[in-house]
């Protein structure tokens, strides 16, 4: 599925319109280069779960928890593992726990990844400053699932 947005908000939107769909346990990957919007769609995934914190990049600190919303959000971003992997971040008891997770540069972690999870690659256009192509790859019966609801709700809207 893939969506395209002329804006940071509505990027946000859609982050917003996933929230209500998602459920404790699951791993959304997003995908894109610096810039392209990933801490951007996880401030409407949060908004959207009634998270209302200023939500930035945690790039120093690894991860962040917000307890404040439906469900606990798990958000990674593991820039600075680049070459070292999550093996000692207890990454998996995110991925299992009780909250969603997004994660800023899985591939760093790649090892530590579950098996199934919705990935999320956000593209910039060559011509359009604010444009942005959001794909989504679900990895799983889960995800296909989820997908299928976005899919839903963003036509809808
Ligand atoms: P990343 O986390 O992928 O490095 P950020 O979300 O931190 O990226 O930054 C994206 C930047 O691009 C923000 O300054 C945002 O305002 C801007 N931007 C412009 N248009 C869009 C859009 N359509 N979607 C998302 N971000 C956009
Ligand atoms: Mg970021």
């Amino acid at each position: 599925m893939e969506y395209t947005t002329t804006d940071a908000a509505s990027t946000q939107a859609v982050g917003a319109a996933l929230a209500p769909l998602l459920q404790a346990g699951d791993v959304i990957l997003l995908d894109g280069d610096l810039g392209a919007g990933k801490t951007t769609f996880t401030k409407g995934v949060a908004a959207g779960l009634g998270i209302h914190r200023n939500v930035k990049s945690p790039t120093f600190n690894l991860i962040k928890e917000y307890h404040q919303g439906r469900l606990p959000l798990y958000h990674m971003d593991v820039y600075r593992l680049e070459g070292v992997g999550g093996a000692d971040l207890g990454l998996q008891e995110y991925f299992n726990g009780s909250g969603v997770s997004l994660v800023e540069w899985s591939q760093f972690v790649a090892e530590d990844l579950p098996q199934d999870f919705l990935m999320i690659r956000l593209q910039k256009d060559d011509d359009d400053f604010d444009r942005r192509k959001i794909i989504f790859t679900p990895h799983g019966d889960r995800y296909a699932t989820l997908v299928d609801q976005l899919a839903q709700q963003l036509h809808t809207n």
